[in-house]
């Protein structure tokens, strides 16, 4: 738990309860859950509302990223040392892990003159390295 406290101190943010389960459950490598799977790991007693408004808050913090699959589904995954929102990010079709990938970047400079970025939301869909390997056997 003192890993997560300061991941989330580190944002210059104070850990409460909720911000320290969610980013629990979010900890680990490729993990990305949607705000209702982060809503039925949370204790009955929790408050939709104030989830709703930490993803929010991480989000705009730049703790997590957001990432849209589709209208239907969204993942919220850590951002873990890619602090920024501008890059890409995969997503394997079969075990649905989500990973940055920073070496995939939007090119800003081919905004038009006076337009300000805010985020972009490209999604690279494909197999992972590992759902690829069980294939091949
Ligand atoms: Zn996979
Ligand atoms: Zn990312």
């Amino acid at each position: 738990m003192d890993d997560i406290l300061d991941y989330i101190k580190s944002f210059g943010l104070s850990g409460t309860t909720i911000r320290k389960q969610i980013i629990s459950f979010l900890w680990g490598d490729g993990v990305a859950l949607t705000q209702k799977e982060i809503e039925e790991r949370l204790p009955g007693d929790s408050d939709r509302v104030t989830l709703y408004r930490t993803l929010k808050l991480f989000t705009e913090k730049g703790i997590v990223h957001k990432i849209v699959i589709d209208e239907a589904t969204q993942k919220y995954k850590l951002a873990g040392r890619f602090r920024k929102s501008d890059h890409a990010h995969f997503y394997c079709i079969q075990c649905h892990k989500i990973l940055c990938m920073p070496q995939l970047n939007v090119d800003l400079k081919g905004l038009p003159t006076g337009f300000l970025f805010q985020s972009s939301r490209v999604v690279v869909e494909g197999i992972c390295d590992f759902c690829a390997s069980k294939q091949k056997v």
